[in-house]
């Protein structure tokens, strides 16, 4: 029996079986197999969910060899369902196209990431699910069901939390490939929190992260450019030694110190928001947007009106400082635009982002417990790829289409053959 871990080590399955279809028609008699075993189906990406959302007790779909570039129509692209984000450089750069917004890493399936309302940061732009026009979906009763534009469930389907059915392909909006020009440097964190509406919404792509304990945010601030701009890019050696060197090896070191003797975690925290210089590069975007995250976390992110991101900051930061939590993971603050998704975390309000993270040798829970009661007294809506403790009942009041999406679920799937504990519990029974 194969034994799934996903990457945060958070959860694991033992499916009954595990299958890896090849075309649309064999999902379609994977799913049919499985309902006359009375075994449920679940596909699962790159395993970079950190709730139990992709796990698959019985029938667990590998999606790997449904990969690729399936069709072209100007900026539209139509992608395999289990096409990775690493592979859309080669795939997407000879069409001069690249997808318009990204997250911090591109290790998710296309599937994955719009399925959960994967996101970046920027206050124009929207998640993945914002981009997508339509999907295929492989359907409980056996058909290959198109949803485009124009279909009444369009709105559910692009960010499905996997419940209505396979996505067997997904249609893209793309943009003309285009670089970055990123400027990273520290920051005095209360000067950021009194200035962040316009801090956030000036440039193309805003972020920061803040480590606890420290008075310091670490800025970067990313402007799009058009392809013939010069690149600057990082010397591979200064790449290997921020990216590689400094934010995961020895970033390890001082997890497993902080895990050892968290007593020293305030004085690392001060100590790396010192050493973290000024940087400034251009290069194309997906090397500017995405790093490798190679030091295992778990991580609980929550979608909040974007205005009260200083606010949430001030109360989390007391609520550390009262608690003598030693935290040694920065938090990340993002911004993005609002969005008609309707289970989508920015749906009809323009939306900050703020993660909390924990070394996945510590236990999180105390941590995120306390923080999200703060987040839900600002009506947060959790990402739900990450790390919350919410369920149907809490989660219909955050989303005024809630019910229009079960709606969609009881249609397409009425005897739950894509369910699992985690949607039993986030969107009921
Ligand atoms: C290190 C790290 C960094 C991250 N950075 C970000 C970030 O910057 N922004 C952000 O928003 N999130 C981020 N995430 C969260 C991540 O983007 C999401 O959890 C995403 O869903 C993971 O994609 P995946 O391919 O691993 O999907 P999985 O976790 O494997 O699956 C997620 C869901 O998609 C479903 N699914 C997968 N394939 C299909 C299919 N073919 N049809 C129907 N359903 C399907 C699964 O059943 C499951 O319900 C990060 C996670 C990690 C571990």
């Amino acid at each position: 029996m194969t034994h799934w871990q996903n990457w945060g080590r958070s959860e694991s399955a033992r499916p009954v079986r595990v299958t890896r279809p090849s075309t649309p028609d064999d999902v379609v008699t994977v799913i049919a197999d499985a309902r006359r075993d009375g075994l449920a189906v679940k596909p699962v990406g790159a395993g970079h969910s950190f709730t139990g959302i992709a796990v698959a007790p019985g029938v667990q779909l590998d999606m790997g060899a449904l990969s690729g570039v399936l069709a072209v129509d100007g900026n539209r692209v139509t992608l395999a369902a289990g096409t990775h984000l690493h592979q859309l450089p080669a795939l997407l750069g000879p069409l001069g196209l690249a997808l318009q917004n990204m997250g911090d890493i591109d290790a998710q399936t296309i599937s994955g990431a719009t399925s959960t309302g994967t996101h970046g940061t920027g206050a124009a732009f929207t998640g993945l699910a914002g981009q997508i026009r339509a999907v295929t979906l492989a359907t409980a009763d056996g058909r290959l069901l198109r949803i485009d534009e124009h279909h009444e469930w369009f709105d559910a389907a692009r960010l499905g939390l996997g419940a209505l059915g396979v996505l067997t392909d997904i249609t893209v909006e793309c943009v003309p490939a285009f670089k970055l020009s990123a400027v990273e440097k520290p920051e005095p964190l209360s000067e950021l929190l009194d200035t962040w509406l316009e801090r956030a919404g000036a440039p193309d792509h805003f972020e920061f992260y803040w480590f606890p304990h420290t008075t310091t945010a670490l800025t970067k601030t990313n402007t799009r450019l058009p392809m013939d701009a010069e690149s600057r890019p990082l010397g591979t050696a200064k790449r290997w030694l921020d990216d590689e060197f400094m934010s995961n090896t020895v970033f390890r070191w001082v997890c497993g110190l902080g895990t050892a003797a968290p007593s020293l975690i305030p004085r690392v925290n001060r100590l790396a928001s010192h050493l973290t210089g000024h940087r400034a590069f251009t290069d194309i975007s997906t090397s500017v947007f995405t790093t490798e995250r190679r030091v295992r976390f778990r991580e609980m992110e929550y979608a909040l009106p974007a205005e009260v991101v200083p606010d949430v900051l001030r109360e989390i930061s007391a609520l550390i400082e009262r608690k003598g939590w030693r935290i040694s993971f920065p938090l990340e603050i993002r911004i993005a635009a609002p969005d008609d998704i309707w289970l989508s975390t920015a749906h009809g309000r323009r939306t900050g982002y703020i993660a909390v993270h924990r070394y996945f040798k510590e236990d999180q829970h105390e941590y995120f417990r306390g923080v999200e009661e703060i987040f839900r007294a600002y009506e947060g809506r959790p990402h739900w790829g990450k790390i919350h403790y919410q369920d149907a009942d809490s989660l219909r009041k955050r989303y005024s289409r809630f019910d229009d999406f079960v709606a969609v679920r009881d249609a397409l799937d009425p005897d739950r053959v894509f369910s699992n504990p985690y949607l039993e519990r986030v969107l009921g029974l």
